[in-house]
């Protein structure tokens, strides 16, 4: 089901969370220095996000982070290349971020999908920009394709599709498609990460299962496989605080009619066990501020800007989670990834 009001303000949502993410950087929550190249130019002269936005930002960025870092951690214990696909993944710095640290070597691959008149802004601001462009490989190994909505390089490919639809429509022809020397595009030997980042809210649940299923489904003929999931979005929207949020949605006319954010945490982690994943847990944005951020980073943070009001924050934090989910065909060969 497409929304009945267009698109529009969903494909919208990606300059918000993208000047969100430039706010935190310019006030030094984070460090980022690919997001201005995939914002239009004068973003960074509107005014920065309230201090509780870039602190939630900060935790947000944080969290997923450590959790993707973790992962490409592990391929390299295993020896392994991984392969990360990033789904509705609109201005996205990841793999930029990836690709000029530490852990560049472990990842063979990055896959990000979104609709096709995002990837085509982005796949154009790619080609603009020098520092992005040059860790994507030589020159004459990027190309853009499918009039110019996707590009694809050595190791990063942007590809369109409105992820609502048939995975077996949508997803399977562009995922499959044969790269030169005939491997397809997503590898099913690879350890794979899957991002969903602020973007399961916008579809019906049946689109999400079926996205979800189709990858499980296309890594289980794998003995080697390991599929990973990691999703970031709002819940538990029930609680007064909660209304005032979902009423903010409905306004910007993002949801689509009768779709309703998961309702408490105890229920996230069913994303990924509904599907057989061997291990999945949910944490809040909250919990996650308190348990994964170090002292010290608190300290820095909290002398960036003013913020008196703790309880607020952790009001609007525990309504964000990140669920974890591991599925692995062969439990016994893959001991490293269990927990
Ligand atoms: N993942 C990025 C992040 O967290 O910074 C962008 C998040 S933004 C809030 C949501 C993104 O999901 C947008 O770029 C939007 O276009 C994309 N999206 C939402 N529904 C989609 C669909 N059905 N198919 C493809 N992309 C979709």
């Amino acid at each position: 089901t497409v929304h009945p009001d267009g698109d529009e303000g969903i494909r919208q949502t990606d300059s918000d969370a993208a000047l969100a993410r430039l706010s935190a950087v310019q006030k030094s929550y984070i460090s980022d220095p690919f997001v201005r190249y995939l914002l239009p130019r004068g973003a960074h002269l509107q005014p920065p996000r309230p201090p509780l936005i870039n602190v939630g930002t900060y935790v947000r960025s944080e969290g997923i982070d450590q959790l993707v870092n973790g992962w490409l951690e592990l391929s390299a214990k295993e020896g392994r290349q991984c392969q990360i696909v990033s789904l509705g993944a609109g201005s996205d710095t990841r793999f930029w971020r990836i690709a000029a640290g530490p852990r560049a070597g472990t990842l063979a691959k990055y896959i990000e999908v979104d609709f096709a008149e995002n990837t085509t802004k982005k796949a154009m601001a790619i080609r603009k920009s020098k520092d992005l462009s040059a860790l994507l490989g030589k020159a004459e190994d990027v190309k853009l394709e499918s009039g110019g909505t996707s590009l694809h390089s050595p190791r990063y490919h942007l590809l369109a599709a409105d992820l609502r639809l048939s995975p077996n429509e949508s997803l399977a022809p562009i995922m499959t498609k044969s790269l030169p020397g005939s491997d397809p595009l997503l590898s099913s030997d690879l350890p794979t990460l899957l991002i969903f980042e602020c973007v399961l809210v916008y579809m019906s649940p049946e689109a999400s299962e079926s996205l979800i299923q189709w990858f499980v489904d296309y890594f289980s003929t794998s003995s080697s496989g390991v599929l990973g999931g990691l999703v970031y979005e709002m819940f538990g929207l029930h609680d007064s605080f909660g209304k005032v949020m979902l009423n903010n949605l409905k306004a910007r006319n993002v949801l689509l009619p009768g779709v309703e954010p998961y309702p408490d945490l105890a229920s996230l982690p069913e994303r990924f066990t509904r599907h057989g994943f061997t291990t999945s847990y949910a944490f809040t944005l909250r919990d996650l501020r308190r348990v994964c951020i170090s002292k010290s980073e608190l300290e820095r943070i909290s002398r960036l800007e003013m913020l008196d009001e703790i309880e607020e924050l952790e009001l609007v934090l525990q309504h964000y989670a990140i669920t974890w989910g591991v599925r692995l065909n062969n439990p016994e060969a893959h001991d490293l990834w269990k927990g």
